[in-house]
């Protein structure tokens, strides 16, 4: 969904929309399970578009250790502000100075609302995520998931320098 900043004026004009999760592509970092919504408003000062709202959505990520997906609802509220590029022979300077006040750089007459969502989403989203404090991960030997079974493993596990050491002594 796109909106062409010809149409908006220093009056904010409100929105309320939504997407499908699969119009949202957030490069599998979190699974959307419903649709994702966006209300906010829209104004423009100058050469500067202003977008604030908030997105909301239930999402699901997988446990950094043990890959078990954990809710993790998408709750954002932002603002963002967009500059339009203006006269070339300023442009760095403009670049710069965009930059520097965290803003972007517009370089079309429009904006693209799903790209705002996307980019949202994706900076909201953490790093790492835990179904619980404590999980345990899964075992790098057999795959399980060791909050689940009990494998064993690391018991039956002999570290290679003690399995030297062992066959030495059988030698004596
Ligand atoms: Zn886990
Ligand atoms: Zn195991």
């Amino acid at each position: 969904m796109t909106i062409d900043l010809a149409s908006l004026g220093v009056s904010p004009k409100q929105f309320e929309i939504s997407f499908a999760p699969e119009e949202i592509d957030i490069d599998g970092e979190a699974t959307i399970k419903s649709e994702i919504a966006f209300n906010g408003q829209l104004s423009r000062i100058d050469e500067r578009t202003f977008v604030r709202g908030a997105i909301k959505a239930d999402a699901e990520m997988d446990c950094t250790r043990c890959l078990e997906p954990v809710e993790r609802p998408v709750d954002i509220t932002f603002e963002d502000v967009f500059v339009e590029a203006v006269a070339e022979s300023d442009k760095d300077e403009v670049e710069l100075a965009v930059e520097q006040l965290d803003e972007a750089l517009l370089e079309s007459e429009e904006i693209d609302l799903a790209e705002v969502v996307r980019e949202q989403i994706l900076l909201d989203l953490p790093e790492q995520i835990f179904c619980k404090e404590d999980c345990r991960g899964l075992c790098p030997q057999c795959g399980g998931n060791r909050n689940l079974i009990d494998c064993s493993c690391e018991r039956d596990q002999v570290d290679p320098r003690w399995a030297a050491l062992k066959e030495l002594q059988n030698l004596n």
